[in-house]
């Protein structure tokens, strides 16, 4: 028999999600308003326990929103990542405010120290205002990514935000359902520790409805808000009128219905996940020059995405895994190129991009979706223990 392909991270369909959209459908409620959005953004809401949740078209406009909430202008700074998915940081730009780079930890996730160093050396704190040194600039956030499903070193982030007065902005597209097991914030949900936090329901994340986002927030005013801005600002239903420039950025119920089948699966593909991401730890930990990367153990991770590191010991580099990988039928990717390397994002500001550079040459993801049967990953582990040239 023919090895059949493995994907990356694709859907799982397999719960009630046929059941929902042919209501939707026979209804004929398949457009942005309908009982699915509302029932989906409230078992959201309920799931991270946070006040409430607003739907979106994706993260990416989850995103563009959340940076609104925070009363962010062109006029404004925002810390963010280098090492993460492009779409953290683009809306930072659509609103014209300027991304200042960070790097990471070896959890990948943004680096604390450096984070904290920043802000004391290369700007002063001034009546509120954290002020940019360089540009003169106010710093009105820092932009935190959960990355892989790993849990952002939140405590620190909240105490560094404090003292300088910085919104908290967390891009939690994919780690939702990544909890904190111990300290400070027990039991607190990736996304509903900061100011506001998105999730993304695409189709490579852990649950997806095809495209769509969540906006989530513990903060009545901008819950209020962000409803408000993704349904085109409008302040009166019937006569329409509308009070600032808003965007049309709502989820449909056909998306929600999704979701919903989606969001009752979410703690069984988190489990299936773990399982696999043991397997294959335990089995890679063997192989000279593999490892798996761990997730945070003060937390619950949503083991969404698995992160190999190569190094010199493995007979292969990045490239030549991937490329060797793939003639098994195996999809594998290396992990995004640094956003400050981009073309718009050159002349862009970074403080000691280090750590993120290393793990750009050195880190692949390997199939992790929550479909992956067993001998799926034996057969993946079993390519690795072999790896030859291609
Ligand atoms: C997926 C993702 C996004 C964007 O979400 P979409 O729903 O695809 O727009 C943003 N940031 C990160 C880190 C992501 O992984």
């Amino acid at each position: 028999m023919s090895q059949k392909f493995i994907p990356l991270s694709v859907p799982n369909l397999k719960g009630r999600e046929l059941e929902y959209v042919t209501h939707a459908v026979e209804t004929e409620w398949v457009s942005t308003g309908g009982a699915y959005v509302d029932e989906f953004e409230k078992k959201t809401a309920k799931y991270v326990k946070a006040k409430g949740a607003v739907s979106c078209q994706n993260g990416t406009a989850g995103l563009h929103i959340a940076l609104q909430v925070c009363k962010i202008t062109k006029e404004n700074e925002v810390i963010v990542p280098t090492l993460t998915f492009i779409a953290a940081v683009n809306p930072v730009k659509y609103i014209g405010a300027e991304p200042i780079f960070m790097d990471c930890d070896d959890s990948l996730t943004m680096d604390v120290d450096k984070l904290l160093e920043f802000c004391e050396t290369e700007c002063s704190f001034m009546e509120g205002k954290l002020i940019n040194k360089r540009t003169n600039k106010h710093i009105k956030a820092v932009l935190v990514v959960h990355v892989f499903g790993n849990m952002a070193n939140m405590e620190k982030i909240m105490d560094i935000a404090e003292k300088f007065n910085l919104k908290v902005i967390e891009d939690a597209t994919e780690a939702i359902g990544t909890y904190y097991l111990k300290g400070k914030y027990k039991g607190k949900y990736a996304g509903v520790i900061g100011d506001v936090g998105v999730y993304s329901f695409n189709g490579n994340k852990i649950i997806t409805t095809g495209g769509g986002g969540m906006i989530v927030s513990n903060n009545e005013e901008i819950l209020k808000r962000a409803k408000h801005l993704t349904t085109q600002a409008k302040s009166d239903e019937l006569y329409y009128i509308h009070d600032e420039i808003g965007y049309n950025y709502r989820m449909t119920n056909l998306q929600a219905a999704l979701g919903l089948a989606q969001l009752e699966q979410l703690d069984t593909f988190i489990n299936v996940k773990k399982e696999n991401y043991d397997l294959y730890k335990e089995a890679i930990k063997e192989i000279k020059g593999l490892t798996i990367l761990t997730f945070k153990d003060n937390i619950r991770p949503n083991y969404w995405f698995y992160a190999l590191y190569c190094d010199e010991k493995y007979p292969l580099n990045r490239d030549e895994i991937i490329q060797y990988l793939l003639s098994k039928k195996i999809q594998s990717r290396p992990i995004w190129g640094l956003i400050n390397d981009q073309r718009p994002y050159l002349s862009s500001q970074t403080y000691k991009i280090e750590k993120a550079k290393t793990y750009l040459k050195h880190v692949i993801n390997i199939p992790c979706s929550s479909n992956l049967k067993k001998e799926d990953v034996l057969y993946v582990i079993e390519c690795l223990k072999h790896p030859e040239k291609v």
